[in-house]
C-alpha cells in the first residue's frame, strides 16, 4: 500500500462557468497530510528506509515537512523537522500532531536548513522538498491516475515553488505518452522564481520572497524544472497575492475545500478568466492543497489587500 491515496478527478461546474472552459480538478488537497507532496516525498521516504535509513530529517515547516512526518509515522521511523522561528504555530502543531520531533532554529529557512544538515548522521536520510528524482517519480502518479481515467486534456494548470510538482507532472505526461499537453505554470508576485528564470534563459536566484504564498517561496527552482522550461511547452503566468487569496475564498464556497494561497494561485486563472486559458477546452487544474493556512489567516490577508479593517 502506498502512502498517498488515489484522489478524485471531477469536473467543476463553478470553475467551468467562471473560466468558460471545461475545468477538471485533481483533488490533491484530499491527500491525508493535506497536499500532493506525500506522493513524491512518501515514495522517497520509502526508498531511503528500504536502503537502511533509521531516521528522516527535513527542514520544511510547510507541506513537505508535513509529508515527511506523516510518512515517518506510518513507516514507524522517527522524524526530525528543523524549522525557523518564523514558522507559524499552526504549522508546528500539525508537525507535532504527526509525531515529528520539531526543532526551532534560526531567523530564516537558511539557518534551519544548515542545522538540519549538520545533524545528519550515517543512518539518516535528508528529504529534499522538491529537488530529488524520487520525488518527481512519486508526483507523476497523479498523472498516471488521470491517464487511467481516459480524460483527454488540452492543458494542465499547476503552481510552481521549487518546481518539484512541475517536474513530476511532466514526468507523468512523458511516461503516459501525453507529453504534447502544455503546462501552465502559475506563481505569485514576489515568488516568481520560475518566471524570472524562463525570461532570463538561466536560473535566477530571488533575493527575497514577498508573497503570502509561502509554499511557493523557493528562491531558486531546481535544474530539472529549468530544463523542462526549455524542452516542454510551459506557459508561465504570475498572479497577485490578492487574486490567489480571493480564489481560496471562492473555492471554499464552491467546493467546500480550504486550500493555501499557493494553490489559490493556480485556481485564480479560472476565477479571473485568464486569457491564457482561451485557446484550450479541457483544462486540468491540479488542486495541490496545503495544510498550513486557516480561513482566518486567509481572510486577514485578504482584508489587508482590500484595505478593510480586520
Ligand atoms: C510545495 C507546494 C507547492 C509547490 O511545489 P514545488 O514542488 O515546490 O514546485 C505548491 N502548492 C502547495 C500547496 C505546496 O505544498
Amino acid at each position: 500500500m502506498s502512502l498517498h491515496i488515489e484522489t478524485p478527478l471531477i469536473k467543476s461546474q463553478p470553475l467551468s462557468l467562471a473560466s468558460s472552459c471545461s475545468a477538471w480538478l485533481k483533488l490533491e488537497a484530499l491527500q491525508p497530510p493535506g497536499s500532493f507532496k506525500i506522493r513524491g516525498i512518501g515514495a522517497a521516504c520509502e526508498y531511503y528506509i528500504q536502503k537502511g535509513a533509521k531516521r528522516l530529517i527535513s527542514s520544511s515547516g510547510g507541506n513537505a515537512g508535513m509529508a515527511v512526518a506523516y510518512a515517518g509515522r506510518f513507516l514507524s521511523v522517527p522524524v526530525t523537522v528543523v524549522v525557523p522561528e518564523t514558522t507559524t504555530e499552526r504549522a508546528k502543531e500539525l508537525l507535532k500532531q504527526e509525531g515529528a520531533n520539531v526543532i526551532i532554529h534560526g531567523a530564516s529557512w537558511h539557518e534551519a536548513n544548515e542545522l538540519a544538515m549538520s545533524m545528519l548522521e550515517e543512518n539518516d536520510a535528508f528529504i529534499h522538498p522538491f529537488d530529488d528524482p524520487l520525488v518527481w517519480e512519486g508526483h507523476a502518479t497523479m498523472i498516471d491516475e488521470v491517464a487511467e481515467s481516459g480524460l483527454q486534456l488540452d492543458a494542465i494548470v499547476l503552481s510552481v515553488g521549487g518546481g518539484g510538482l512541475l517536474c513530476g507532472v511532466v514526468e507523468g505526461l512523458l511516461r503516459n505518452q501525453l507529453d504534447p499537453v502544455p503546462v501552465i505554470a502559475v506563481e505569485t508576485e514576489g515568488a516568481e522564481s520560475f518566471h524570472k528564470s524562463q525570461l532570463a534563459g538561466k536560473i535566477v536566484n530571488l533575493e527575497s520572497i514577498s508573497s503570502v504564498a509561502s509554499s511557493l517561496g523557493a528562491k531558486q527552482i531546481c535544474n530539472r524544472a529549468f530544463q523542462i522550461s526549455r524542452d516542454h511547452q510551459i506557459i508561465s503566468v504570475v498572479v497577485s497575492d490578492k487574486s490567489a487569496l480571493i480564489a481560496c475564498e471562492k473555492f471554499l464556497n464552491d467546493h467546500r475545500i480550504l486550500v493555501e494561497p499557493a494553490c489559490g494561485a493556480a485556481l485564480a486563472l479560472a476565477y479571473d478568466r485568464s486569457p491564457v486559458l482561451d485557446k484550450f477546452d479541457n483544462i486540468l487544474f491540479i488542486v495541490c492543497g496545503g495544510a498550513t493556512a486557516t480561513i482566518d489567516q486567509i481572510r486577514q490577508w485578504l482584508a489587508m489587500y482590500l484595505n478593510v479593517e480586520t
